[in-house]
């Protein structure tokens, strides 16, 4: 699987350093809009005044995988939970459709890839678990290889 690099910059000076030991979730995301770009959630998320795009991994309908902010890093996508997960958002608003089977596809080889390089990976969840939303409306955890309806994985 190829994992695309985007031209971002971020504001290093506001973000702080990811400790590999402590990640063991995967927080799953919709962009809850269409036709976005890498680059443009990195504006709106610049906008808010974060450092960058908050999620690690941006899987467009394609089910092309962009780098989002790097992996060194905490995410911003998740309150009370940045600093012990990978924030991966599928594009696409799941209110109106479904994600593409490319996509699915997409996000099960991106987990597989994050569980060798975060070795205490232990659970993949939905945004909605954690925090009170609807994102990202659809059951992805459910999507998951090897995954069971809490988000444990089973293998
Ligand atoms: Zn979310």
């Amino acid at each position: 699987m190829e994992i695309k690099k985007a031209t971002l910059k971020f504001n290093y000076n506001k973000m702080v350093k990811l400790n590999p030991k402590n990640v063991y979730l995967i927080i799953l995301h919709h962009s809850a809009s269409e036709n976005t770009s890498v680059e443009m959630i990195h504006k709106v998320h610049l906008n808010n005044g974060w450092a960058g795009i908050g999620y690690h991994y941006y899987i467009r309908e394609d089910g092309t995988v962009y780098e989002g902010r790097p992996t060194a890093y905490v995410g911003s996508h998740c309150p009370a939970n940045n600093s012990k997960s990978i924030g991966i958002c599928l594009e696409g608003d799941f209110r109106k459709r479904k994600p593409t089977d490319k996509q699915i596809k997409s996000m099960n080889e991106l987990i597989v890839e994050l569980r060798k390089k975060f070795t205490g990976i232990a659970r993949v969840l939905n945004h909605k678990d954690l925090y009170a939303t609807l994102c990202p409306v659809v059951n992805l955890k459910g999507m998951v290889d090897n995954t069971n309806e809490r988000g444990d994985f089973l293998c």
